[in-house]
This record gives C-alpha cells, structure tokens and sequence, in this order.
C-alpha cells in the first residue's frame, strides 16, 4: 500500500475522514470530517485565524454560497473559470487535458488549445478508461449551477471562491474600517467547483473548503506596515525566470525583484510561518511563481505555496495573488456603485476645473424622462471629454450626444481634500483540505513497538492535535480509574482536549494515541496513590516523568500556548 492510500485508510478507521454518500456507493470528490478530522480542521482554522484576524486584525465575514449570475459575470468566472478537456471517441469519458498531459511527466508552459491538443498528439496520449484517441481540447466551466426561486427564477452559482463576497462589500467595509488602507477582510467558508474527474480524493473536491483574505491596497502603496518582522523570513523560491529552487529571505526576494511588491512578500512569509505552527515541514513546502500564462485571470502576479506529498508529488496548498485593480473595477462597472477609495492629500489642495452647468429647460425639452440622468452625467463630466460642437455620454447603456447649446461650461475653483482610486487587492487563498492532508502526510511515521511491531504515528503539532492528552489508569482497580477520570475532568476544564481509555495493554493504548497523533499521555498507577504523582509520556521523545496530578494542567497549558 502506497503512503497516500496507507493515510487515506488510517484517516477512515480513526474518524478523521470518510467517504461521502458511501453506503450509496459514494460519489467522487466529496468528503466528510469524521470527529477527529474535524478537530482537526477547526484547529488549523484557529491557527488561521489567530494570523490573520488577530494578527492581522482583518475583519472575518461570512456571505452565501449561493450567488446570483451577475456577479459571475462581472467577475469574469462565467467566461473564464473553465478548464480544458478532451473527451474519449470511443467511451466517451472526459478528462482534464492538462492532467493527462502532467501525467506523462511533461511541463505545460502554455495553457491554451493549441498547445494542449499537439501536446496530447505528440505523446500519443490514449484514454486510460479503454485506449481511444481524443477529441480536441474545449473548455469546460467549472461552476455548479443553481436557480434562485421557482417560477420566473434566477439564474445562479455556487461559488466557486468566498472571494467574491468580500469585493461586494467593500463599500461597507471601507466605512468599517475608518477608510483607511491597506484593510482586510476575510473568509472561511465552503468552495464549489463541478472538477472534471477527480481522482485525487482530498487534493481535488468539488466541495471543499476555503480560508481567504482580501487586503485592500493603494496602488501608489503596496508597502506592509510589518514587513520588518518578516524580511528575515526564508523560504524556497521558485521564479518563473529561472524555474530553479532557491532558498533565501523575503527580504533579499524583494531587494532583487524576484517578488513584484512588499505586500505579496510579506503574505510569503506570513504562509510560510503559518505552515511551520501546524507542522508543515520547511524542508517540503517552495513557493512557485506563476507562468504568465498560468496565471488567473484576473491576477498580475501569482505565487502559489506547494507541498511535497509522497505519491503526489509538488501540489498547490495556497496562492498567493495581487488581483490588482481587476475585482473592484468589474464589479463598479457592472453594478454602477462607486467601489473606490479616497487618497487624502496631506493639506487640501485649490484646483481650477471647468464645470459644466445643464440648461434644464432645453434638456427637459430634448431628453424628455431622461433628463435628470443626463443632467447627473454632465455634472460630473471630466474636462477632456468636452468636445467643440459637444459631449458624448452614456446613460443607461444608451450613447447620447448633447450639443454646446445645452449647457454652459465655465472655469471654478474648488478645494480638493484628496483623490479617488481603485484599490488594489492581495488574495492569500488557502485550500484548508489540501492543508489538511499535507499536515497528515508530514506528519505521518512508522514507529515499532516494544513488540516490535510497525504501527503508525502522527507526529502532529501539539497545537492542532485534535487530542493533546491521553489518560490511563494502569488498572481498573483500587480507585486507579476513578483517579484517572477525576484527571480527565480536570483537563477539560481547563480547556484541554482529552481522552480516557482503559482497555487493552498500556502498549496498545499508547499505540492508539500516537496513532490519532495525541502528543502526550498520562498513566495513573499504584505509585499515584502513595504521591499524588503520574507518569506523563511524550509522544515524539518517548520520555516518561512523573508529574504532580496539581501541575497537570498548568503544564499543559504552558505547553500549548494558552
Ligand atoms: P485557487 O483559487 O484555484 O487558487 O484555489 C485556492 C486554493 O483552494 C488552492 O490553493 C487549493 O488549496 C484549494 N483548492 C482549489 N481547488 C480545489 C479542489 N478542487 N479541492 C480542494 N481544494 C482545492
């Protein structure tokens, strides 16, 4: 059994995950959490949150799932959010191009048509289902697609990122947040994406779950107020220059110019930090570049933390994306409400502009209904777009012209406080199921007992153990187990996840703890009852020392941070 699989069964026989649907046979990419996955899912959240909502100090929302098709459209999702695949001429199966190619261990450096159909020629790729040759390459959306309402319904989407609703708001959150810049808002939520054959499991959902920020940014500003904390950060680089790994601090990737902005270097740093608190290993976690042509569509730059996972090779945990300008704007033209901010000038500026002031009688006269729409537009004309003979404008998606006559222009002065601009947005998007299972993967050892016998050990981080103590009464006799449950009460009062287990052989029952990756266990035994003291066994080192039933808690606590 490969490690992937070996992982996959342990998770399935210790509650950590389990199939969806799967007395109906199951249906591919959809997962459930049993209770020790979803402890620890909870607890990679936490860790999370603890950097950016109260690290950071961004704000955390939460908005639906299900979204009305205008906003995809705007986004650019109903156009672009497609993959390419090809479909089998004789079983008919569809798989995702750029898979099958990977899969051959060739490099895509061009993500379109043309590159994937001669690259699948090329290699005389055929269908792994039955042998067939493929048809060209299309694209295919990956929305799930819904309807809002019965009888004259609406059109809608699962959303395929919680980005979206953090862009929707921003006018309510710049006010939130005393309109000053850079600000983030964020999101846990669960993500949609109809994947073309998935085949991955956990790595490939299409219903999985997503930890994002979205951080506002002046253009004229892409600094981080803390970036001097994280310069000093190091971390495994791959350009899109030079395509070679190469490790160095995010200080120096600035200085060089290998990370476009201090904003997108410091959100580097901050996921590297993040990753190594759960227990991600450094040595197996780069940060790759974007290909131009790899890129979203609505990126400029594009860096994506990846893991090594035996069996599955480099895979993407997070992206790390400046969307420029791109959202705010879309959504501003689409739905018409202003989505900028204000730059404040130091000292209020006097600036001489020419006004513009409508005729309203022979507005009235001319655009009849439409006047008072025409009459808003030329108020807040720009200059330049003052022709000789008159003005072009649009209203209400009509081109109109107002001739000269119609209003008169004349040169004020007026006092500025600032200028207004569309923010710029860095998305640190996180895939907390693929960080998931990276966490299982690295943290995943085989132990030999005193037996002799290989039994798997999670070396989890204590801080995301979905159980940090184990407690066991040597025996259930003398009051041994009734200490030990006295213990376990006490634990948990004192905010610390723990779990009593008194059957099968002290070996067994620590091989069960270290299984489910508990990082300490505690045995109550006849000396407890002369001294009041246990044994406490670490799960990594193996040591054991006996503790004062008193100190237990503090300790633990100590030891986990709280
Ligand atoms: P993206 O918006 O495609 O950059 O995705 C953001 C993050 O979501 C990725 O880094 C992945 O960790 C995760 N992700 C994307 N697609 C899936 C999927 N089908 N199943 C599980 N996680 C995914």
């Amino acid at each position: 059994m490969d490690k992937y699989a070996e992982i996959l069964a342990m998770a399935k026989r210790r509650g950590f995950l389990y199939p969806s649907f799967e007395i109906y046979g199951g249906v591919a990419g959809f997962y459930d959490y049993g209770p020790m996955g979803a402890a620890l899912k909870r607890k990679i959240e936490d860790q999370w949150r603890k950097f950016y909502v109260l690290g950071e100090g961004f704000g955390e929302i939460m908005c639906p799932a299900v979204t009305p098709e205008e906003v995809f459209i705007a986004s650019g999702h109903v156009k672009e959010f497609t993959d390419f695949v090809v479909e089998c001429k004789k079983c008919q199966t569809a798989f995702r191009a750029d898979h099958l190619i990977e899969e051959t261990g060739l490099k895509i450096h061009q993500h379109n048509k043309e590159t994937m159909d001669k690259m699948i020629a090329e290699a005389k790729i055929k269908c792994p289902q039955c042998g067939g040759e493929f048809a060209e390459a299309h694209p295919v959306n990956l929305m799930f697609n819904t309807k809002i309402g019965v009888g004259k319904n609406k059109n809608a989407y699962l959303r395929p990122e919680t980005a979206q609703g953090m862009f929707l708001n921003f006018s309510s959150l710049y006010r939130h947040f005393r309109e000053r810049l850079p600000f983030g808002a964020v999101q846990l939520g669960r993500g949609y994406r109809n994947e073309i054959s998935p085949r991955q499991g956990l790595i490939r959902q299409r219903e999985f779950w997503m930890a994002e920020a979205e951080i506002f940014f002046d253009p004229e500003n892409k600094k981080h107020p803390r970036f001097a904390q994280m310069k000093d950060v190091k971390a495994t680089l791959v350009p899109n220059t030079t395509r070679e790994p190469v490790e160095m601090t995010l200080g120096d990737a600035l200085s060089k110019g290998i990370v476009k902005n201090e904003a997108l270097a410091y959100y580097i740093a901050l996921t590297s930090k993040l990753f190594t608190t759960i227990g991600i290993d450094p040595a197996r976690l780069r940060f790759r570049q974007h290909e131009h042509d790899e890129m979203a569509h609505y990126a400029n730059d594009c860096w994506d933390a990846e893991a090594f996972l035996d069996k599955l090779g480099w895979v993407e945990i997070t992206g790390i994306a400046d969307r420029s300008a791109y959202d705010l704007s879309s959504h501003m033209k689409a739905s018409g409400v202003d989505l900028s901010a204000m730059r404040k000038y130091d000292a209020p500026r006097t600036v001489e502009r020419i006004a513009v002031k409508p005729k309203m009688k022979e507005l009235g006269q001319k655009f009849k209904k439409d006047a008072g729409d025409v009459k808003k537009a030329l108020e807040s004309v720009d200059a330049c777009a003052i022709g000789p003979e008159g003005i072009e404008l649009e209203i209400n998606g009509n081109k109109i012209f107002v001739e000269k006559e119609l209003y008169e222009a004349a040169k004020v002065q007026e006092t500025v406080y600032g200028e207004r601009f569309i923010p710029h947005v860095i998305e640190p998007s996180y895939g907390i199921d693929r960080i998931f299972y990276t966490v299982m993967d690295h943290a995943f050892s085989r132990t030999k007992n005193e037996e002799g016998e290989e039994y798997t050990t999670l070396r989890l981080a204590p801080v995301v153990a979905p159980i940090k103590v184990g407690i066991f009464p040597l025996m259930c006799k003398d009051g041994l187990d009734k200490i030990a449950e006295e213990i376990e009460a006490k634990l948990r009062t004192a905010g610390i996840e723990c779990q009593y287990d008194d059957s099968g052989s002290i070996g067994r029952r620590y091989a069960r703890m270290d299984e489910i990756g508990t990082p300490w266990c505690i045995t109550v035994d006849f000396d407890t009852l002369k001294d009041n003291t246990v044994t406490v066994r670490d799960r990594d080192t193996k040591e054991q020392k006996r503790v004062k039933i008193e100190a237990l808690a503090p300790m633990f606590r100590e030891k986990l941070g709280l």
